[in-house]
């Protein structure tokens, strides 16, 4: 009935992933992503938060919780010891996980995701698995303005060289994963 399963779910896990919505939607409130239509970026980690649960049948609240969080850091002014102290640990070692170097320029950095992500935990896999199935879709829906076909190409390549090393961690992420790749334009 759908009385109980409301009961069942856990309070403390629910909480602490509204809180991660909240305190994500807060910090990328000047944000719009960069295709067609220009959505609020916040709409970005909750297209993650919902791929991991709908299509990856994730529901570890750590996970969801990170995936929420994951362009914090990398792309807000958030400290990973802000995360740490309003997440924890794990949740803000997760978020570094899938976190680019910024410092470094675009080419390097696009390598390095692609060593790091043998090394990444199953957590941060997949968070980074939803992380490129949503953006491939982006693409495709919503190509950025200026992205020329070689230059989408490229992109496609390299999430696929980057899901090459995260897999093993979640089947059904994977298999969607190289659904959307086969839109490539
Ligand atoms: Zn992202």
């Amino acid at each position: 009935m759908p009385r109980s399963r409301l009961l069942a779910v856990d309070e403390g896990d629910f909480g602490l992933v509204l809180r991660a919505a909240r305190f994500a939607a807060w910090k990328h409130r000047d944000q719009r992503r960069k295709g067609r239509g220009h959505l609020p970026y916040i709409n970005h980690p909750l297209d993650l938060a919902d791929v991991l649960w709908f299509e990856g049948g994730v529901r570890d609240p750590v996970v969801l919780a990170a995936a929420l969080l994951h362009d914090t850091i990398e792309d807000t002014q958030t400290s990973l010891q802000e995360l740490q102290g309003e997440f924890g640990e794990q949740i803000a070692r997760i978020v570094m996980e899938v976190t680019d170097e910024r410092s470094l320029h675009w080419r390097a950095r696009k390598k390095l995701q692609v060593s790091r992500a043998r090394l990444a935990s199953p957590a941060a896999r997949q968070v980074k698995l939803a992380d490129k199935i949503c953006n491939l879709r982006s693409m495709i829906s919503s190509p950025p303005n200026g992205w020329s076909i070689e230059r989408q190409r490229a992109y496609f390549d390299w999430s696929k060289e980057v899901v090459d090393q995260l897999r093993g961690a979640n089947p059904e992420l994977e298999a969607r994963f190289d659904q959307v790749h086969k839109k490539r334009p």
